[in-house]
């Protein structure tokens, strides 16, 4: 695991995004989801492993519907600090706009609980990545799941069919998790 791509995009004196630190490890695994209006709108999915987050772009966001498979595209790994970060990525700096913490939680694989490190590698190899989540607003299990032979670094995240898949929109649950603010009403 490595931040060097993390950093080589930020220019840590003009943002005020967490530099790149690997994270101590806590007893309990993460996931955190950013809604960040950059560019383009965006939800970036992140699950912790090794001290940094794993992360993922998904232009439509997660859905708790299992027949949505929305497209997350694999981008670089952030700092574990990275979790709490919410505020203004000035203008001229890598992913400028507004950033919220939409959901947090606890995550754990699926199936069997041992050896978490070597199986999460294996299934990153292997394009395919199966857990649970215990967010606020997103709940049970999902899968990240490789597609082949198209665009590198495109994943699929898809909701399990369990008892939390529903059909309504959870995007609508739009506050941060921490502030209790929409993006909307961040302000510089
Ligand atoms: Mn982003």
């Amino acid at each position: 695991m490595s931040l060097n791509k993390y950093s080589e995009k930020r220019n840590f004196s003009s943002t005020n995004e967490p530099k790149a630190e690997i994270g101590s490890l806590k007893n309990e695994l993460i996931f955190v989801v950013q809604k960040h209006a950059a560019s383009h709108l965006h939800y970036d999915f992140r699950l912790e492993m090794e001290g940094v987050l794993k992360s993922w772009a998904i232009p439509k966001g997660p859905s708790m519907n299992p027949a949505d498979k929305r497209l997350a595209i694999m981008v670089e790994d952030h700092p574990y600090s990275y979790k709490d970060f919410e505020g203004i990525i000035p203008e001229g700096n890598y992913g400028a706009g507004k950033v919220i913490v939409w959901d947090y939680g606890a995550y754990t694989l699926a199936e069997n609980p041992e050896k978490v490190e070597n199986r999460f590698n294996e299934g990153l190899i292997k394009g395919h990545l199966n857990f649970v989540l215990k967010g606020n607003k997103l709940k049970g299990e999902f899968s990240l799941v490789k597609l082949k032979g198209k665009q590198e670094n495109a994943w699929l995240l898809i909701k399990k069919n369990d008892e939390f898949a529903e059909k309504n929109d959870i995007l609508r649950q739009d506050k941060s998790v921490i502030s209790n603010q929409k993006l909307e009403d961040l302000f510089g």
